[in-house]
């Protein structure tokens, strides 16, 4: 039998620890990847802190999956093996809900999530649905193309919510979503304002360095009111914040899985209709849309790059913000 080495969460709180698997077979309509390189997001913060309260246990973590085909189950004609594709969160939908059937396939009742409902990429192989991978632009290295599958794609739906008549955006929580939403407002001739942590110099100057026009901390309040506001760090508080820094009619859009609690604040700061509204996981169509997209631009990923042995190492830096830009794990370093 066939082994793998996958780095395992036996139960939230617990340290991830490398093991060894068989590596599974394809089931019919399945795609067998050897995996090349896994993003590490913030949304497997909050499943290994039991924010997200129903994970697969064990289980394994990754959903920016970039790899290869290596073999196509019963059913399964999509790719030719040795094709290089891309895996997001949304794994499987029923395809027959009501959301499903009209076009809202991000809000399906029965979804299955990668690397939360089914093991992830934090492996040598795995498993997924053929019909819900990506092709990947080629112009892109594996390490580089794996964080526009998640912090790409979901803050590029989150992006898309604002609509068309936005010329100033604030983005609230400067990591890896944020730095690529940067490059494509710029690119959409945008003024962009970065709100950080307090005092969070690194990541105001890497904000700077993606092409925002102004870097602060999140308490201060921009030099122009915001169109709209786009937040990525799970603090309910910068909510009312954005609020008080938008325009009549400003939009902020929520991106992340988890927030804490949102303070009460005064009706005021929504009067004028401006809105709060939030963003669910990703369509395919929103994959497709940006993957055409991030090439054009061109979006670059900065990446800081770890061996799959070190994915707990990773995921402590990402929580306590040690690096700027996205974490990726690269499964051929070692
Ligand atoms: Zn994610
Ligand atoms: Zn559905």
């Amino acid at each position: 039998m066939q082994t793998m080495r996958a780095m395992l969460l036996d139960a939230p709180h617990t340290p991830l620890h490398l093991v060894e698997l068989p590596v599974p077979a394809p089931a019919a309509g399945q795609v067998l990847l050897k995996v090349s390189a896994c993003g590490v997001c913030h949304t497997d913060l909050h499943i290994l802190d039991g924010e997200l309260t129903e994970p697969k246990l064990p289980l394994v973590l990754g959903h920016q999956i970039v790899g290869t085909v290596v073999q196509s189950g019963p059913a399964a004609h999509r790719f030719q093996v040795g094709e290089r594709v891309g895996v997001p969160w949304l794994g499987a939908t029923d395809g027959t809900c009501r959301y499903c059937l009209r076009g809202q396939e991000n809000l399906c009742d029965h979804p299955t999530f990668t690397g939360y409902h089914t093991d992830g990429g934090f492996a040598g192989y795995a498993l997924a649905d053929e019909r819900f991978c990506f092709n990947l632009p080629a112009s892109y290295t594996d390490v580089e193309v794996a964080p526009l599958l998640c912090a790409g794609l979901i803050g590029y739906r989150t992006y898309r919510m604002v609509g068309e008549n936005v010329e100033t955006l604030g983005i609230y929580g400067f990591g890896a979503a944020a730095h690529i939403v940067t490059q494509v407002a710029k690119h959409a001739g945008k003024r962009v304002f970065a709100f950080t942590r307090p005092g969070d110099t690194d990541a105001q100057a890497f904000a700077i360095r993606q092409g925002a026009d102004w870097a602060g901390d999140s308490t201060r309040m921009p030099p122009e009111k915001l169109d709209a506001a786009l937040i990525f760090a799970s603090v309910g508080p910068l909510v009312v914040s954005a609020l008080q820094a938008t325009h009549k009619g400003g939009v902020v859009v929520c991106g992340g899985i988890h927030m804490s609690d949102i303070p009460s604040f005064p009706y005021s700061l929504l009067w004028e209709e401006r809105v709060i509204r939030s963003v669910a996981n990703l369509t395919r169509r929103d994959g497709e849309e940006f993957l055409a997209l991030a090439p054009q631009v061109p979006v670059k990923t900065e990446v800081k790059v770890f061996p799959l042995e070190q994915a707990g190492q990773a995921l402590y830096q990402l929580r306590h913000g040690q690096f700027t830009g996205a974490a990726v794990l690269d499964i051929n370093l070692t």
